[in-house]
């Protein structure tokens, strides 16, 4: 496929718009005085962008989406990362321009339907988590965890508590929740889990002390189980003098069914772009919207309605107040399920992953972890890849030939050859169906045809790239004189 610089053509450029913007006179006089930029800042030759015909332009983007595998085009059932289909309608909404064609620094006023939809968020988010207020600045799921475990941080140095230097982490932890304490200056004390994925209880008892800031649970965790344990984990880590941080990244699993809140949790943080309906996948805008209760409250950064933002906040974490039109779809998309439909929305999603992961195992794949799981399961493939040399990568690499998205790979580390299945509540039974299909297929190549795995697919446009060249020296500028 040619690259966009090499279909370009001098003077081929699309004019069409100075005609139009003439005859509607959509270019009135700005009222503010023009500003001469610097010499030092300006180019000192125009920019070589490609120009092409508006019709090369088109299926240039077509084609680049063809290339392209999202939600719309089959069967993503990525764990840990809630690849559910979008309702269109929110995205109707969000692209209503009394939305989009608003600034952060407009008079309060003038965007008081915007503020109804961050309260009505808030409202919403804070009932589905039982919390008592929310920010919604962090961009993302782990920005989110570190604006809650600055909230933490402030809370004990507001209490002259200065002692708490470490941060307690399950091993079936989100790589996120270490990465995040250890970013806020703490020390990231991990704790093994028992065979069945629980938190090893005694292993926290002889953990928590004096020093003892936080405990960071993901829940469901890693390998898609509740801890049993939960409220005695919580208060082993109160009685201790620490607080609780619950990574809510995965709420699509217990959104309307339990709330952290009520398990004893301090703080949490959502995902918005994974539970809420925001399409994701492509490093776009997200929202880790945090709650928290009513101890952590004075601490929170400003909100667009006014609450946070005092002389106890933690600060601003992002500029304005975070990505709003992902917030408003998260609305767009509670308001159309309704208190009922949120609720069935998670027990879909749970029964999903059951069904799938039931019919994994009659077609011969071991489970990580035996029992019933939440909204995603684990398999490892050890056994497989012992057997016949076959990895949790030649599967997945096997699954692209069948127009399915593969699973999230080597996570959780701690199963070996892991392949993580979240199938979402929006997927049919006969998508699963078929997808259980392929999958006893691909064992079936595995034990008859070794080779054929190792070499797939074979019917994608790339196959095997060098993933580690990709990431270290990425080609991301065009030469001209290539
Ligand atoms: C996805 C995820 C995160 C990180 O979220 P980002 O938006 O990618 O930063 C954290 N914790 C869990 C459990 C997740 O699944």
């Amino acid at each position: 496929m040619k690259l966009i610089f090499e279909l370009s053509k001098p003077g081929r450029g699309n004019k069409v718009l100075t005609p139009y913007q003439t005859t509607l006179n959509l270019n009135p006089t700005a009222e503010v005085p023009a500003v001469e930029i610097p010499a030092a800042f300006r180019r000192s030759s125009a920019p070589r962008l490609p120009e092409v015909s508006e019709n090369d332009l088109s299926r240039h983007y077509n084609a680049l989406a063809r290339r392209s595998f999202g939600v719309c085009d089959g069967f993503y059932p990525l764990g840990s990362c809630t690849m559910k289909y979008n309702p269109k309608i929110n995205e109707v909404i969000a692209n209503l321009f009394k939305f989009t064609d608003i600034h952060p620094l407009q008079p309060k006023h003038t965007v008081s339907g915007c503020q109804t939809v961050y309260a009505l968020a808030e409202k919403y988010l804070c009932g589905i988590t039982g919390m008592d207020a929310m920010t919604f600045q962090p961009a993302a799921g782990a920005h989110g965890e570190f604006t809650g475990i600055l909230l933490i941080k402030a809370y004990h140095d507001s209490r002259g508590d200065y002692a708490r230097k470490k941060v307690i982490v399950p091993d079936s932890a989100h790589g996120t929740n270490p990465a995040t304490a250890a970013m806020c200056g703490y020390e990231v004390c991990s704790i093994p889990s028992t065979p069945d994925g629980m938190v090893d209880l005694d292993a926290l008892r002889a953990a928590v002390g004096p020093d003892t800031a936080a405990l960071m649970l993901t829940n469901p965790n890693t390998i898609g189980k509740i801890d049993k344990n939960i409220l005695e984990i919580t208060k082993i880590v109160h009685d201790a003098g620490g607080l609780c941080y619950y990574d809510g990244a995965n709420l699509n699993a217990v959104m309307g069914v339990a709330r952290p809140g009520d398990m004893g949790f301090d703080v949490c943080h959502l995902n918005l772009h994974k539970t809420f309906s925001t399409p994701h996948g492509g490093g776009g805008p997200g929202s880790g919207a945090v709650g928290c209760k009513n101890i952590l409250k004075p601490f929170l950064p400003g909100s667009a309605i006014g609450g946070g933002g005092g002389e106890q906040s933690v600060g601003q974490v992002k500029m304005f107040f975070g990505n709003f039109l992902v917030v408003l779809r998260a609305l767009a998309y509670l308001m159309t399920l309704g208190n009922s439909g949120v609720r069935e929305a998670a027990q879909t999603a749970v029964l999903n992953a059951n069904y799938m992961k039931a019919k994994m195992e009659e077609a011969g794949y071991v489970c990580a972890y035996p029992g019933i799981c939440m909204h995603e399961f684990v398999l490892d493939l050890s056994q497989l890849k012992k057997e016949t040399g076959v990895s949790a990568l030649d599967v997945a690499k096997s699954m692209l030939d069948h127009g399915i998205h593969p699973p999230t790979m080597y996570f959780p580390l701690i199963v070996h050859e892991a392949l993580m299945f979240e199938p979402t509540e929006t997927e049919s039974r006969e998508t699963i169906d078929e997808a259980c299909a392929v999958m006893a297929e691909i064992l079936k190549t595995a034990k008859e045809d070794p080779e054929a795995c190792h070499t797939a697919p074979h019917h994608t446009v790339i196959g095997r790239p060098d993933e580690t060249k990709a990431a270290r020296h990425p080609v991301v500028r065009y030469d001209f004189n290539s």
